[in-house]
């Protein structure tokens, strides 16, 4: 499909938008906007309605009010046709992987193949060998079941599903919490060369302060239902608000701006 907006438009903008629970409000006229071929990152405290944004993002959840345009296209009561070709353009790797426990990782990772592309099994498997590849799995792993992978293996099994139908834009919840740290720095090393490959805009949902000071081109500060601040890393550690001190100071915000002056 065509897609009619501009190189340069922002490939997702949300203004005034709004959230509630009962009357518990999570977003209050929140504004937003990612730019084509960026990283862009969100952070916020445990409850600051970071995976809820996500979860409005690609169309999992509705809120209250505002707008939410995604790859040109308002999400606003929009059609069941026009969400299923939205879908086809995103990829989301899922906190927990998200993948079926029955299939084996080449048969989940085919998954999306087999229901979207008029392809037959070999040239599924051939796509979904390579999808694992990239993400420097061993072809053996593909023929092994979720329940038998550690995490580390598991989130890129996960990445390489959501990358099978090659995404416009791929969005990444947590992609290395829960991880040690070796496996947190391979999945790192993964994103990087995501990026190098162009074109290819992402959005993370993240408390790993390594991958925000490494990778993230942008980060959105979330608090108070409103994006307090969106910069880099370096342009937010100038701030003085506490909203935003309690990512840079201590000891491990520290240590993550070290390690990326020395990288
Ligand atoms: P974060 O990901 O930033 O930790 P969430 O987006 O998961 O935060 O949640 C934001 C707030 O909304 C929390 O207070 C949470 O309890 C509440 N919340 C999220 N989903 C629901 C739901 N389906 N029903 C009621 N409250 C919810
Ligand atoms: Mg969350």
């Amino acid at each position: 499909m065509p897609d009619p907006t501009p190189a340069d438009a922002p490939v997702i903008t949300i203004s005034q938008l709004s959230t509630r629970f009962g009357d518990h409000v999570v977003h209050a006229d929140l504004d937003l906007e990612v730019r084509r071929g960026e990283i862009f990152a969100v952070i916020g405290g445990s409850g600051s309605g970071k995976s809820t944004l996500l979860r409005e993002m690609i169309l999992l959840q509705r809120p209250n009010a505002g707008s939410i345009r995604v790859l040109g296209v308002d999400l606003k009561d929009i059609s069941d046709d026009a969400a299923l070709a939205l879908r086809l353009r995103w990829g989301v790797m899922f906190q927990h992987g998200g993948l079926f426990g029955a299939l084996t990782v080449l048969e989940n990772i085919g998954l999306p193949l087999r229901e979207h592309r008029d392809l037959d099994d070999a040239a599924v498997d051939a796509v979904a060998a390579e999808k694992l590849a990239l993400t420097g799995l061993e072809p053996e792993v593909g023929a092994q079941y979720p329940s038998e992978l550690s995490g580390g293996m598991l989130k890129r099994a996960s990445l390489a599903r959501a990358l099978a139908l090659d995404p416009e834009l791929l969005f990444l919840d947590e992609p290395t919490a829960g991880l040690d740290p070796e496996s947190a720095g391979e999945v790192d090393q993964l994103v990087r060369k995501l990026r190098n490959r162009g074109g290819l805009t992402i959005v993370m949902i993240t408390h790993d302060l390594d991958l925000l000071w490494q990778l993230a081109d942008r980060v959105a500060v979330l608090a108070e239902g409103k994006v307090q601040g969106v910069g880099s890393m370096a342009e937010l550690a100038q701030i003085e608000q506490p909203a935003f001190r309690k990512f840079f100071d201590g000891p491990r915000g520290r240590a993550a701006q070290e390690r990326a002056r020395s990288q």
